[in-house]
């Protein structure tokens, strides 16, 4: 200890002996032999103050993960410190810079059950993007923040934005949909609120990683303005919103260059453009060098020290790797856990509140749901329909989730398992113990409901004859590190639909879907409605949906297409053998034309569009205005039905005649909560990120001179308003 450590110490003994232990006494001890432990300096001034007390090994042990929880083959001297989370990287005990303990949370805390732990799970990431609500987002990150805290965490590898470029790659139920605009806002509110709760926060997988088929070698191929226009605007918008302290670099290469070592998105567009001051992680293996990451931007290699370990000593011992390049990480490190609040506020282990989580997981889900068809008056269900067949997606037991390093789960284990045989593997089909069988005779008790498991189609089709109203349950799994061979319905669901369908007219398809899915039965069906994951509420949600307590209000935040063939790639490149592996790529030729931009300027008519969603009353535009100067729009909605609902508004523009653009952009929505008869005039900010053009040639965003449509209506392909916004 030196003399003035020693006194600061002799100074705090003092205090404790008389007994002042006010906080401000201690700081001000503190402060004058660690001035970063004062919370009201900004968190760039405070990480520079800690960076010069610190030696390179103690910089260089924040560039590194030490393994990671329940995988062997990913073990070091201090994974056991991971508190069974993905991974954990050392601070500095001496400066009081706490240690980041990582846990997978994407729609919840991942690894729970092997943890012996309890976790809420939310919807699917695209689920709740179908509330097209950031305030609910806000909700989500929160429940997962906090919940992450009482497990002892302090840092989340959630906040997935990649666009849905690919409606098959395998996880898009965690991504927030196909649009820049949607996506990047809903992430970004969710991730800004997860961080609130003193978590370091994340936004992944940066970028282009829009498919999981060859996901540790694809290359995907895009041109700069394409990119900028799409994919990266996502992440751009969602860490304007969230000011994330980390970002995850993905495992796929970018023209080329893996993404954890590409100069282009990293140094150049994500921390010399947009400001980043956080730290950029790796995915889990996805480094794979140490000079050329290192100059690329890459700071912290996960969940091993393969290349950012040892090696990035040697290099730097060999002057191949510049201090300034160190400190630049280490200081990114100390300024993400300042920017976060885990410094000041380190987590501590308490008991989830279940309650909460459990609450604001069936909210969620209410504006989650998504009512794609009602046909014949199904829906609602009235009190009076006497029977009701439940039919197929073992309704009678749980609700589906979706798999990989998302996963979380479920209490008692995997609901269709025999119990004792419920430990759950991260490629297991896991059914969440929540029975919409259940929850449903609960609201209707004067009903008889009877379940048929579908696996007999004779037995299944009787029930359906014999009842006033049949719920088939279809299910669609999906996880990471595969992709969806195609968007059909898997195991016969079609071929039970068809002939449930053909047995009731009052058929109703309930999906659980982690993407969109194709309908060949859709004209035979009475109604359908989208679930999603549901999540530890959904079952309590979709029955208040279904019985008409809730309203839907849920849109589609992906195209649903007719058919595989009708998107841009309608076969995912197959993978060449090893030796040719890294000649894997994906060109993008589509460039910004992601989703409903695609099938607007290949005049194909989807499934069902981007954007849509009924609801059990109706509503109409009217009276668009357009302020230039502002960048507003203004318009009137009426309920024009007899119930209260909340209608989603949607605001696009579609660019001037020049920039080579026949599609429509999303540049704004409200949502708008009426009663019956009852109308609201509102105005919409015209987002200007969603608006400009990216200029390859001279690396600026600009905004075309000319008169832009804007339109405005239900849906991207329902606008019955229009007007003119003119730039010069
Ligand atoms: C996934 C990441 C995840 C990481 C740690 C990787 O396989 O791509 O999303 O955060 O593993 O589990």
């Amino acid at each position: 200890m030196n003399n003035r450590s020693l006194s600061s110490h002799l100074f705090l003994s003092l205090l404790a002996v008389i007994g002042i232990t006010s906080a401000t006494s201690i700081l001000v001890a503190q402060d004058t032999d660690r001035p970063w432990v004062n919370p009201k300096l900004p968190p760039e001034e405070r990480a520079e103050l800690v960076l010069k007390q610190m030696t390179l090994d103690e910089k260089l042990a924040l560039l590194h993960g030490n393994g990671m929880a329940n995988n062997p083959m990913w073990t070091m001297p201090l994974t056991h410190l991971t508190n069974g989370g993905a991974g954990y990287v050392e601070g500095v005990k001496r400066l009081g810079i706490p240690p980041l303990v990582i846990s997978d949370a994407a729609y919840g805390i991942r690894d729970s059950g092997v943890n012996g732990r309890y976790a809420t799970a939310m919807p699917s990431n695209l689920g709740a993007a179908s509330g097209w609500d950031p305030e609910s987002a806000c909700a989500y990150g929160g429940v997962i923040g906090t919940e992450l805290r009482a497990q002892g965490f302090d840092m989340t590898l959630g906040g997935g934005v990649n666009l849905t470029r690919e409606p098959r790659n395998g996880r898009t139920f965690e991504y927030a949909g196909e649009d820049p605009l949607l996506a990047g806002t809903l992430d970004g509110n969710m991730m800004k609120c997860e961080q609130a709760q003193h978590i370091v926060g994340d936004i992944k997988h940066y970028a282009l990683n829009d498919q999981e088929t060859g996901r540790f070698i694809v290359n995907s191929i895009i041109s700069k303005r394409a990119m900028q226009e799409s994919d990266l605007l996502a992440f751009h918008i969602a860490i304007s919103v969230a000011n994330p302290a980390a970002v995850m670099c993905s495992y796929n290469r970018i023209n080329g260059d893996f993404s954890c070592e590409d100069s282009y998105t990293l140094r150049d567009v994500l921390k010399r453009d947009w400001g980043f001051q956080g730290f950029v992680i790796s995915d889990w293996a996805g480094t794979h060098s140490t000079e050329k990451a290192s100059a690329a931007g890459l700071d912290q290699e996960e969940p091993m020290a393969d290349y950012f370990g040892p090696k990035l000593k040697e290099a730097v011992d060999a002057g191949k790797v510049p201090l300034s390049e160190i400190d630049d990480h280490a200081r990114r490190v100390l300024y993400a856990e300042f920017l976060s609040g885990v410094v000041d506020d380190p987590p501590r282990k308490s008991v989830i509140d279940v309650e909460k989580g459990l609450e604001v997981a069936q909210r969620v889900e209410e504006k989650s749901i998504v009512l794609l068809k009602n046909t014949r008056s199904v829906l609602p269900i009235i009190q009076s329909i006497h029977s009701i067949a439940i039919i197929g997606g073992h309704a009678d037991v749980g609700m589906l989730s979706g798999g990989g390093s998302a996963q979380v789960d479920p209490p008692g284990g995997n609901a269709i398992m025999p119990p004792g045989q419920g430990e759950t593997h991260w490629q297991d089909h896991i059914w969440f113990p929540t029975s919409p069988l259940k929850a449903l005779r609960a609201k209707l008790p004067n009903t008889r409901i009877e379940y048929d498991s579908g696996t007999d189609l004779k037995s299944a089709v009787s029930l359906a004859k014999g009842s006033d109203l049949a719920i088939v349950f279809a299910y669609q799994w999906m996880s990471e590190d595969m992709d969806l061979p195609s968007l059909s319905l898997p195991d016969n669901q079609d071929a039970l639909i068809e002939q449930i369908a053909a047995a009731n007219p009052r058929t109703i398809v309930v999906l659980e879907t982690g993407t969109a899915v194709t309908m060949p039965w859709l004209d035979k069906v009475a109604a359908v409605v989208e679930a999603w994951y549901a999540g530890s509420a959904g079952h309590k949600a979709l029955a208040n949906v279904l019985v008409g307590n809730v309203n839907p209000t849920g849109k589609l935040p992906i195209t649903f297409p007719k058919s595989e063939t009708d998107l841009p790639h309608p076969v995912i490149p197959p993978l060449p053998s090893q030796d040719q592996a890294l000649s894997y790529a994906v060109h993008y030729d589509e460039g910004p034309q992601v989703g409903y931009k695609w099938y607007e300027t290949q005049h194909k008519q989807p499934l069902f569009a981007f954007g849509f969603g009924l609801s059990y009353t109706t509503y109409a535009y009217s009276d668009l205005s357009v302020d230039a100067s502002a960048k507003t729009a203004r318009f009137t909605v009426k309920n024009t039905g007899k119930r209260a609902g909340t209608e989603i508004a949607e605001v696009y523009a579609r660019l001037p005649r020049g920039p080579d653009e026949s599609f429509k952009r999303l540049v704004g929505w409200k949502r708008v909560t009426l009663g019956p008869g009852e109308s609201q005039t509102v105005t919409v900010a015209i987002d200007a990120r969603a608006l400009q053009t990216f200029d390859e040639a001279t690396d600026r965003w600009n905004f075309a001179p000319g008169d832009y449509g804007v339109f405005v209506g239900a849906s991207s392909d329902n606008t019955p308003l229009t007007a003119s916004l003119a730039v010069r």
